[in-house]
């Protein structure tokens, strides 16, 4: 008889670098009271990113799983969801475990990503409730926001994973005009309707957060709102916010 193989471990949670949370909050899994969990590290650097605290990976972390846990544990029938973010939470690869035991715990489960690791999200899809993926330009266009060759690529693999899902979703594009055009907006927009998403966010990044000192300041004229309004009529659900 053959050698039967080890199956390999799911990675654990207790490894996960936690670098905050939010206790509560209406606006991360929409219609849910929720509480967000933020990872640290991020591997692509978005010139406008509103949370470069998170990016670098070597940080130490506020919190440990356990100490989640034991919060959560409390929360109980006070929150409906829990909330994984970053940073790219899907860096880790001890989050499947901790988004299990969330749902071991009894809370509905959401992510936000910018989609960069497309395999991982696709096997997290079966235990998340929401998803909140970030689409940032036309795949080409990426590497001049990301700053990474090829992440175009793995952002529109991750959406086409999503729109083929179960899992309820939106789709959000940050909008820098000094980044992204009319052209573009209208270009992606199209392109999501292909792939069947319906729900469509544009948020107006704040100028002031942004990491890249050159876009502190924009010098394109910001499309109005009855523009992004005239893109965003081809879905179902769209809306105007500001950056999370
Ligand atoms: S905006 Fe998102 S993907 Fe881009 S650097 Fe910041 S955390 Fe990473």
């Amino acid at each position: 008889m053959l050698p039967t193989q080890p199956m390999s471990p799911t990675p654990s949670a207790d490894s996960l670098p936690i670098a905050g949370i939010t206790p509560l909050t209406t606006l991360d899994f929409p219609g849910q009271l929720a509480a967000v969990v933020f990872l640290q590290g991020c591997p692509w650097r978005c010139g406008y990113c509103q949370n470069s605290s998170l990016l670098p990976r070597s940080t130490p972390p506020e919190y440990q799983w356990q100490e989640i846990k034991t919060w959560l544990r409390k929360r109980l029938g006070l929150l409906d969801a829990v909330v994984f973010s970053g940073g790219e939470s899907t860096l880790h690869q001890g989050l499947a475990h901790a988004v299990m035991q969330t749902r071991e715990m009894g809370f509905r489960t959401g992510l936000h990503s910018a989609g960069i690791y497309p395999d991982r999200l696709r096997n997290l899809l079966p235990v998340l409730d929401w998803v909140g993926l970030d689409i940032k330009a036309p795949e080409a266009d990426y590497p001049a926001i990301t700053g990474v060759e090829g992440s175009g690529h793995k952002a529109w693999r991750s959406a086409a994973y999503l729109a083929g899902s179960n899992t309820a979703h939106e789709i959000r594009t940050t909008v820098h005009p000094d980044q992204l055009n009319e052209a573009q907006l209208i270009d992606m927009a199209d392109r999501l309707v292909q792939l069947g998403i319906r729900h469509f966010v544009i948020q107006r990044a704040t100028f002031a957060r942004c990491m890249e000192p050159d876009l502190k300041t924009c010098s394109s004229a910001r499309l109005s709102d009855q523009q992004l309004s005239t893109i965003g009529a081809r879905f179902p659900h769209f809306s105007i916010r500001d950056a999370l």
